[in-house]
């Protein structure tokens, strides 16, 4: 069964959908089906990976409406093991038109649910809002990544979403767990940032990613030609953390444990097959993902 991650914040620009876009690119570079589900009317994770506006594509707004199943949502990437299920800004309709549906709240997970089997990783970018379509995101997930940005104000408002996870861990959805809490837009220049991760670090212990991603303009400029940092610039501290933020990912969730104990039942693959890893090569540059090397 795929796991979803649920990358989470109600507050605006603290870099949810470079953080969905590039940690579903690098899971998926490391050779795990992955797909990605673009959960925000304003599209920019759609946008990112180069898909045109269009209204009549088949988007999240079917699936939540019920007018379509997920396979027919489902995209091709660059990555070859890469999906995604597009947005278009008439997502911002389902908020209200949902408000008196049946099962509202469960539609994303409802029409998830046939490709769990399908997919290793599922991740959803959520809006900036702790609106219908964060809930139905939480709902549908196992697990939350929090991005968040090392400023004076970051704790501001996280109670908040910590609230609403407890809330649908209660109610809704007894799987859910924060995965983590990940820094981006990182300077470690910078006194306040330091101390602000010195108390981000009391305050969620080791729910605190150890990868941080540096802020980097390669991650800013890379949606503007429609690809993941590591086809735009393989080779940019901003592609390497966040491959490296893959790793700790993985880790975390228990899916290297998993694929290592797949590999030890099934005694015609080799350890480190080549399986597990992928290259990608841009003007002759050469990079490795293995996600068993941590
Ligand atoms: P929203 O709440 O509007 O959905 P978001 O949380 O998804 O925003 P992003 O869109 O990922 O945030 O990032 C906000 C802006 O910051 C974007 O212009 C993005 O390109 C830029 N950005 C994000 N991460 C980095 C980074 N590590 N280095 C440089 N720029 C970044
Ligand atoms: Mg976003």
């Amino acid at each position: 069964m795929g796991r979803v991650l649920a990358v989470a914040n109600q507050k605006g620009g603290v870099g949810k959908t470079t953080t969905a876009i590039n940690l579903a690119s690098s899971i998926a570079a490391a050779e795990l089906n992955t797909l990605l589900v673009d959960c925000d009317p304003q599209s920019n994770t759609t946008s990112g990976l180069g898909l045109v506006k269009d209204p009549e594509r088949i988007s999240t707004y079917h699936l939540l409406m019920r007018m379509a199943g997920a396979e027919q949502a489902l995209q091709k990437t660059e990555l070859g093991k890469l999906w995604l299920i597009p947005a278009h800004k008439n997502l911002i309709g389902a908020n209200i038109e949902l408000v008196d549906a049946e099962r509202r709240e469960f539609r994303l997970r409802d029409a998830l649910a046939p490709l769990r089997e399908r997919f290793r990783y599922i991740v959803l970018d959520c809006p900036p809002a702790l609106d219908l379509l964060t809930l139905n995101s939480l709902v549908a997930a196992d697990a939350v990544l929090i991005p968040m940005q090392a400023e004076y104000f970051a704790l501001e408002g996280i109670s908040e979403l910590l609230d609403t996870i407890e809330r649908i861990h209660a109610g809704l959805n007894p799987e859910l767990t924060v995965e983590a809490v990940v820094l981006t837009m990182f300077d470690d220049r910078t006194n306040l940032a330091q101390q602000v991760t010195a108390e981000l670090s009391r305050y969620f212990g080791d729910k605190l990613c150890k990868t941080m991603i540096p802020r980097n303009v390669r991650l800013a400029e890379a949606p503007s030609h429609g690809k993941p940092a590591l086809i735009y610039d393989p080779r940019s501290r901003g592609a390497e953390s966040y491959i490296q933020l893959a790793k700790e990912i993985l880790q975390r969730s228990g899916v290297v444990q998993e694929i290592r104990a797949e590999e030890r039942a099934d005694e015609k693959q080799v350890v480190n097959a080549p399986r597990w890893k992928r290259w990608i090569t841009e003007k002759n540059k050469l990079i490795t993902i293995n996600i068993q090397d941590r």
